[in-house]
């Protein structure tokens, strides 16, 4: 990158109180998970993205992360 500017889409927030209830291997799903629908240029959740990520993770994988993600946001009342 030329500029040492950062673009608002090229940012990947993460909710504080996420990032403090999910494991340390969580998180680095979430910002895999983020990267990918950079990488693949989609919003959804479609085969697009999903084929993708499955090169990465397994669905079983994918299914116990994002449970995690589910309870820390059970947990944090958002
Ligand atoms: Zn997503």
């Amino acid at each position: 990158m030329k500029s040492g500017k950062v673009k608002e889409k090229d940012l990947i927030i993460i909710n504080e109180d996420i990032f403090n209830n999910v494991s340390e291997e969580c998180l680095t799903y979430i910002i895999v998970h983020e990267v990918v629908h950079k990488l693949t240029n989609t919003r959804g959740h479609g085969a697009k993205f999903l084929n993708k990520l499955l090169s990465i993770y397994s669905m079983d994988e994918i299914t116990k992360y994002e449970m995690e993600i589910y309870y820390a946001i059970q947990k944090s009342n958002l």
